[in-house]
């Protein structure tokens, strides 16, 4: 069950991270992004964000269990604080208030739970990194898990286009229904995804990244399918809500290394806003997404998400190429 409370205290936080995330896109100054371990970029602007939720969260609901994607101690290693003082700088600058560093800090710092427990919240503060840095597409994702199932599912995308020309669009996935806030706009609109039965004529999209997701595969993938147009690439879980809207009517998202585990940070609120709006979301095999690992997807390979009307036909088609290569 999601509380009103809960909700609302979601639907605050994703409204503060987005707004932090779109005044700091573009105007990174030198010093202001690092190269994590694993190789991947993050900015002040994702730790930011990360604070940001976190505080909201826990004002609003207590002491919760947040699985967050970025850590605290990525901060320490910068010894002259540039880092920090950048956090710093954009929560005081959202939250209005004046927030001591180490609370700041002990925001990131509270969103480590490892994904065990019975009821938890996952929060990708800015998925996309890449894209955001790029000037392109991101999203801030933030679900909640209830006994392995993802019960509630949020997605800031503050630099998408929308049909009516506006930019931005928040979507909320919950209790059988996906809504969305286009644009300014705080009229809730029900989102849908494409009617589109015909597999041929669908549209599909996949990371910007070819890292991220086998492009090659995808393309023999598609022609096995009749599909003739161009692959929609769009980073982050803009993915999913291009599917969840009808922009796009699948999602491929194929393994480039065998032992690669998807982050459940970066599926479990797409996943739902598809879900939600009528599609389907399983991994590379047809099975379902297993949220009861840990911070990674560990029975999982890869992900196929579909507007619902040909799932089975997609996933055979992938494993069909898979299995050959
Ligand atoms: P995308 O925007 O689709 O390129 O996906 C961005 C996400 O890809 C990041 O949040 C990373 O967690 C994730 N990622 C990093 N390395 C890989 C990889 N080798 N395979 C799949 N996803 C990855
Ligand atoms: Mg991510």
């Amino acid at each position: 069950m999601v509380s009103d409370t809960e909700r609302a205290a979601a639907l605050a936080a994703i409204a503060a991270a987005s707004e932090l995330c779109d005044r700091t896109q573009g105007r990174l100054a030198d010093g202001q992004t690092l190269t994590k371990g694993d190789d991947s970029p993050v900015t002040v602007a994702d730790f930011a964000a990360q604070a940001v939720v976190a505080m909201t969260l826990t004002r609003e609901l207590g002491d919760v269990d947040i699985v967050g994607e970025e850590q605290a101690g990525d901060l320490e290693g910068d010894r002259s604080n540039t880092l920090r003082d950048g956090v710093v700088g954009l929560v005081r600058e959202q939250a209005g208030d004046e927030i001591a560093p180490a609370d700041v800090v002990g925001f990131i710092a509270a969103a480590d739970a490892d994904g065990t427990s019975d009821r938890y919240w996952t929060l990708d503060p800015i998925d996309g990194t890449k894209g955001f840095l790029r000037g392109d597409q991101y999203a801030i994702a933030l679900a909640l898990v209830e006994r392995g199932e993802v019960i509630l599912g949020l997605l800031g995308c503050p630099n998408l286009p929308n049909a009516d020309g506006s930019r931005g669009a928040v979507f909320i996935a919950a209790d059988g229904h996906c809504d969305a806030f286009f644009g300014a706009s705080r009229e809730a609109e029900l989102v849908h995804v494409a009617e589109t039965a015909l597999v041929s004529s669908a549209r599909f999209c996949e990371s910007v990244e070819s890292g991220h997701s086998d492009h090659g595969q995808a393309a023999r993938i598609a022609e096995l399918l009749g599909i003739t147009s161009e692959p929609y690439r769009i980073d982050s879980q803009c993915k999913y809500a291009a599917v969840a809207r009808g922009d796009a009517s699948i999602y491929l998202r194929l393994p480039t290394r065998a032992d690669y585990r998807e982050k459940i940070w970066d599926h479990a609120a797409g996943k739902f806003v598809v879900e939600q709006a009528g599609g389907r979301v399983t991994d590379v095999d047809g099975e379902p997404l297993d949220f009861r690992h840990g911070r990674r997807l560990e029975r999982n390979s890869g992900i196929v998400a579909t507007n619902g009307r040909f799932h089975d036909e997609v996933v055979d088609a992938v494993r069909t190429v898979l299995g050959a290569g």
